[in-house]
C-alpha cells in the first residue's frame, strides 16, 4: 500500500480514473511547455475540442444556405435551441420542458423576478444571502426599487451563523423563521461563490414555501458541478451561467428553469415572440399565447453561434455518464485535494469550504494564513509557475477541480508549488 498522500498515489489515482479520458476532450492551456494546472473552472471553463466544429458548422451552414439555415437538416435554427434541452435536463434534473438555454444569468434573472417576484405592502421582501454575487445583488435591489419598496427594509440580508462566513441548518431555520412572513422571494445560491459551501435545495425551498414566499435559486456554481436535482428541489425558478462549469465559453447563453407546476401560469410576464406559442408562432398575430414551459419565457431566436459551444459540451457530460459519475470522482478528487492541504501546507492554508463533502462541491476556498499581502504573494507566485486558482478580496484563493479534465496530478502540483513558495 502506497502512501495516500504521495505523487505515486496521485499517478495511481489518475491512472484508476475510469473518466481520465475526457481530459483529452479539452484544449489545456499550456505554460512554458508543459500543461496548465487550471483550476478555474468556477470561473471559465475550458474549451471542449468539440466546440469549434459545431461553430464551424453553423458558420458553414450560414454560408452555404443563408436563410434557408432556419428550416433544413436536423441542426435547423429554428429549433436548434432544443437540441440541447434534454441534455441540459439530464445535467439539472429537471423535465425537459422545465429548462430553456437563453440570454444571460443576470436577464434570467430579471425575466424570473418579474414573474415571480410579486411584492405587496405585507409582504415586500427578498431575502438573500450577505456578501452575494453582486449582480445578483444589483437585480435584487433594483427590482424592490421598481415595485415601489425600499430595500432598506425590504432587501433581507441573512448574514452567515458560523465564524468561517458559513450557514449551519439551525441558524437558516432560526432566520427563515424571523424574517419569512415578511418575504415575497427567496434568492439562494445553490453553491456560495465566495465560500463554496453548497446547499440543500429541497430543504431551502421547504423553508421558503412553509413561510409563504417563492423558492428561486442561483445555481452559477452548482450546475455541472454537483447534482442539483431541479424538479424533485420543487424550487419554483433557477438560473444559472453556461461558462463556468458547463465549459461553454465566454458570455455562454444562460440557463433557465421553471418548475412544472408553473408550466401554464397566469403570473405576468415579459414576453416576447419566441415564447409564444410554437404552432402559431409565424402566423404573426398581434396576441401573445405563451408557450407552456420554460420555453414561454424566451424573448428572442436564439443566438445559435452561442448556442453551438454548449451542445459540444453537454455531449461530454453525458459522455462522462452523467452528473452522478461526475459527482463520484469530484468527492475524491476535491477530497484528495484537501487532505494533501491539511497534511502538508495546513500552516500556510485554512480551508474555508465546509469539510462535510455534502456541503460543497469541487471548490475549496482558501483563507491564506497571516494576510492579503501574503495571500497575494502567494497566488502571484503560484499563477508564475503555471498553477491557475483565483483570487477573491480580501485573502481568499479559490481552487476548483473540475472532474471533467483535472487529474489528481493537478492537486498533487498544487500542494507541492504552496510548500515550495513556503520554502523560499
Ligand atoms: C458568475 C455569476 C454571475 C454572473 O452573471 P452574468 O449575468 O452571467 O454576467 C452572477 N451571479 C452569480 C452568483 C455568479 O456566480
Amino acid at each position: 500500500m502506497t502512501d495516500p498522500l504521495s505523487r505515486t498515489h496521485a499517478i495511481a489515482l489518475d491512472a484508476a480514473d475510469p473518466l481520465r479520458p475526457l481530459r483529452n476532450e479539452f484544449l489545456i492551456p499550456r505554460h512554458n511547455n508543459n500543461e496548465q494546472v487550471y483550476f478555474c473552472g468556477n470561473s471559465l471553463g475550458l474549451q471542449p475540442r468539440g466546440a469549434r466544429a459545431h461553430v464551424l458548422q453553423v458558420l458553414d451552414k450560414w454560408a452555404h444556405e443563408a436563410v434557408e439555415g432556419h428550416f433544413t437538416g436536423q441542426a435547423q435554427w429554428l429549433t436548434y435551441h432544443e437540441l440541447v434541452r434534454e441534455p441540459l435536463a439530464r445535467v439539472v434534473g429537471a423535465l425537459p420542458s422545465e429548462v430553456v438555454a437563453m440570454n444571460s444569468l443576470t436577464a434570467n434573472l430579471h425575466l424570473m423576478m418579474v414573474s415571480f417576484y410579486r411584492p405587496t405592502r405585507e409582504r415586500p421582501a427578498i431575502i438573500i444571502e450577505a456578501g452575494a454575487f453582486p449582480s445578483d445583488r444589483h437585480a435584487v435591489e433594483s427590482q424592490i426599487r421598481f415595485h415601489g419598496f425600499d430595500p432598506a427594509t425590504d432587501l433581507i440580508e441573512l448574514q452567515p451563523d458560523r465564524e468561517d462566513g458559513t450557514f449551519s441548518r439551525e441558524g437558516l431555520a432560526k432566520a427563515f423563521a424571523q424574517h419569512g412572513s415578511r418575504a415575497a422571494l427567496v434568492l439562494w445560491p445553490g453553491i456560495q461563490y465566495r465560500t463554496g459551501q453548497a446547499f440543500d435545495l429541497r430543504h431551502i425551498a421547504r423553508m421558503a414555501h412553509a413561510e409563504g414566499a417563492v423558492a428561486g435559486f442561483d445555481l452559477a456554481h452548482a450546475v455541472g458541478n454537483v447534482a442539483v436535482d431541479l424538479h424533485d428541489s420543487q424550487a419554483d425558478f433557477a438560473v444559472w451561467c453556461h461558462y463556468k462549469y458547463m465549459n461553454a465559453g465566454p458570455g455562454a447563453v444562460a440557463g433557465c428553469f421553471v418548475h412544472e407546476r408553473h408550466a401554464r401560469t397566469s403570473r405576468p410576464r415579459f414576453a416576447g415572440w419566441w415564447g409564444h406559442q410554437q404552432e402559431t408562432r409565424f402566423q404573426m398575430g398581434p396576441e401573445f399565447v405563451p408557450t407552456p414551459g420554460a420555453d414561454g419565457w424566451q424573448l428572442s431566436n436564439p443566438p445559435v453561434l452561442a448556442l453551438a459551444p454548449l451542445l459540444a459540451s453537454l455531449e461530454l457530460f453525458d459522455k462522462a455518464g452523467g452528473i452522478d459519475a461526475l459527482r463520484t470522482k469530484s468527492l475524491k478528487l476535491t477530497g484528495f485535494l484537501e487532505a494533501l492541504i491539511q497534511a502538508r501546507v495546513a500552516d500556510t492554508l485554512q480551508v474555508v469550504t465546509p469539510s462535510d463533502p455534502a456541503q460543497r462541491g469541487c471548490q475549496l476556498s482558501l483563507r491564506v494564513v497571516g494576510g492579503r499581502e501574503r495571500g497575494r504573494e502567494l497566488f502571484e507566485y503560484l499563477a508564475a509557475v503555471g498553477t491557475l486558482g483565483d483570487w477573491r478580496e480580501p485573502d481568499v484563493i479559490r481552487i476548483s477541480p473540475a472532474p471533467l479534465y483535472n487529474k489528481f496530478m493537478d492537486a498533487y502540483r498544487f500542494v507541492e508549488e504552496v510548500e515550495s513558495w513556503r520554502g523560499v
